[in-house]
């Protein structure tokens, strides 16, 4: 390990330059209205990648008129949808074969480990918009039976501009949710990237457009929340807003939407969610899923297993064994073959974790390994297990997107549905057991938008994802994304002569 430590003071050089860095409208890389840039940084060192153009109120404006004009007058919603479906298809070829370069701007941007993101990640993206690419021209509506001498009809017509604001933690794959669904139905978009990781957007963006995707339908604002999203959350002419981030920042842009012009919006927020491991459990495949369930992406996953709940019967075996599973786990530089974690994303995070450390220890949890940086240069943290937590430690009942499984003991499956309910969050949940009875009781108990049994993170394209309670509202992925982007119009015609 300390080999290791010593090696990051030489990060190695990614295989790929930064090429774009300007703000992408009607289908043109652009400086920023008013000409400012902001740094983006290396999360391995802390220093400079590239200044990008910061867009603002006059740039989103300018995108949103981009969007409107391609929408009310531009071919997008009007071509065929077979056309867009073929659109659709030919940017996912042209993303597969780009996988290297886009991983690379992917691990360099957010500190993912590079294996990691041309694996995992890239593969999604892929699927996804394929996935919608499918879906394109199998939207229609229905033909209904009224009362009176009607014929009845729906149109399921796209809804218009989507704005959509996404994080840092999965750039890539926040924006095929995101874009996906919208340009199937026939939408165009201004999508506002993290300002930590505003990279990665934009090369796929220039594939997207040399797959033939016209001027306007897809404008990229880089930028902050307070100035460029606030001014696309509260913007008039925006019909629908989608937004994945913090609970927080959830309820700020979902009363901009309703002070403005009441688009609908949906929200991906934050989670505590629960892993419960039975007395059943086959322990050592449950310590590999809670861990995968908890670390993956260096902890930065709203849906991470952050409540690990194990019972009382297991609970000596399983600690002891998560903490060797952490300690076993490979922190180095992203590019290097074999990591599994890289840095946080950026400073504010890295000091947040520290801080959700130091309180699980004042707070008397058990800390059973890891607790200090990784190393002395960039953001990386040791990977960090407490025992013996306690229900309203705020390292249980807070969100803390780092490399820290808090583990917890139940006794009967009664109290811990109450617990793991316990929570403003509703994000996800994670059962671990061999018995039916139990994985169904479970199951329909837990108040969670996602209930993996014997698996965790499962993200395929079909599978809808999304919150209870104050995890967000609405479903994004699979047929029930396409709702978000669709307006219903009814369409009552009278009928002369009935009797035919
Ligand atoms: P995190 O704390 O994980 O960075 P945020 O919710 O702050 O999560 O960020 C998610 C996205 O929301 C980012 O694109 C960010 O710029 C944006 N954002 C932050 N504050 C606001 C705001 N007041 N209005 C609109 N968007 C915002």
């Amino acid at each position: 390990a300390a080999a290791a430590a010593a090696a990051l003071e030489e990060p190695i050089t990614p295989p790929v330059k930064v090429e774009l860095t300007k703000l992408l409208i009607n289908g043109q890389f652009v400086d920023a209205a008013s000409g400012k840039t902001f740094p983006t940084l290396d999360p391995r060192t802390g220093q400079l990648i590239a200044n990008v153009a910061e867009g603002d109120i006059e740039d989103v404006n300018r995108a949103v008129s981009a969007a409107r004009k391609a929408f009310d007058e531009g071919p997008w919603p009007r071509m065929t949808a077979y056309q867009r479906s073929k659109i659709l298809l030919r940017f996912a070829d042209l993303v597969e074969k780009h996988t290297d370069e886009i991983a690379a701007l992917e691990a360099w941007d957010n500190g993912k480990p590079y294996e990691q993101a041309a694996s995992v990640e890239i593969p999604l993206f892929v699927r996804l918009f394929r996935y919608y690419a499918g879906w394109a021209d199998k939207i229609h509506g229905l033909t209904l039976q009224a009362d009176g001498p009607h014929h009845v009809q729906t149109l399921h017509e796209p809804i218009g501009v989507a704005g959509q604001i996404i994080p840092w933690n999965f750039p890539l794959l926040m924006y095929s949710w995101k874009v996906g669904p919208a340009l199937a139905c026939g939408n165009t978009v201004v999508l506002k990237t993290a300002e930590q990781t505003p990279l990665s957007a934009l090369y796929v963006s220039k594939l997207f457009h040399e797959a033939g995707l016209p001027p306007g339908v897809l404008n990229i604002v880089s930028g902050f929340g307070p100035s460029a999203g606030a001014a696309l959350a509260s913007h008039m002419d925006v019909d629908k807003l989608a937004f994945t981030g913090s609970t927080n920042t959830g309820q700020i842009v979902l009363g901009l939407a309703a002070r403005s012009n009441l688009k609908p919006v949906t929200l991906e927020l934050g989670g505590k969610s629960p892993f419960i491991v039975c007395e059943d459990a086959n322990v050592d495949e449950a310590v590999d899923l809670a861990h995968d369930a908890l670390f993956f992406n260096q902890g930065q996953c709203c849906c991470a297993g952050s409540r690990t709940f194990v019972h009382e019967r297991v609970y000596d075996e399983f600690v002891e064994k998560a903490k060797a599973r952490a300690l076993k786990r490979v922190v180095g530089d992203p590019f290097r073959k074999g990591v599994e974690q890289g840095p946080q994303v950026d400073s504010e995070q890295f000091d947040k974790i520290l801080k959700y450390i130091r309180s699980g220890v004042d707070g008397g949890a058990t800390l059973e390994t890891g607790g200090q940086r990784f190393g002395s240069n960039g953001y990386y943290i040791q990977p960090t297990v407490f025992s013996n937590v306690q229900d309203d430690m705020l390292i249980a009942t807070d969100e803390i997107f780092g490399p820290v499984q808090t583990i917890l003991k139940f006794k009967d499956i009664n109290e811990v549905i109450r617990r793991a309910n316990a929570t403003h969050f509703g994000l996800a949940a994670g059962v671990f057991t061999q018995n039916l009875d139990t994985a169904n009781t479970l199951t329909r108990a837990l108040k969670a938008g996602t209930v993996w049994i014997n698996c965790f993170d499962v993200f395929d394209a079909a599978i809808p994802f999304g919150g209870y309670k104050m995890s967000g509202h609405g479903r994004e992925k699979g047929i029930y994304s396409l709702n978000n982007y669709l307006q219903v119009k009814a369409v009552v015609t009278h009928l002369k002569n009935p009797a035919w």
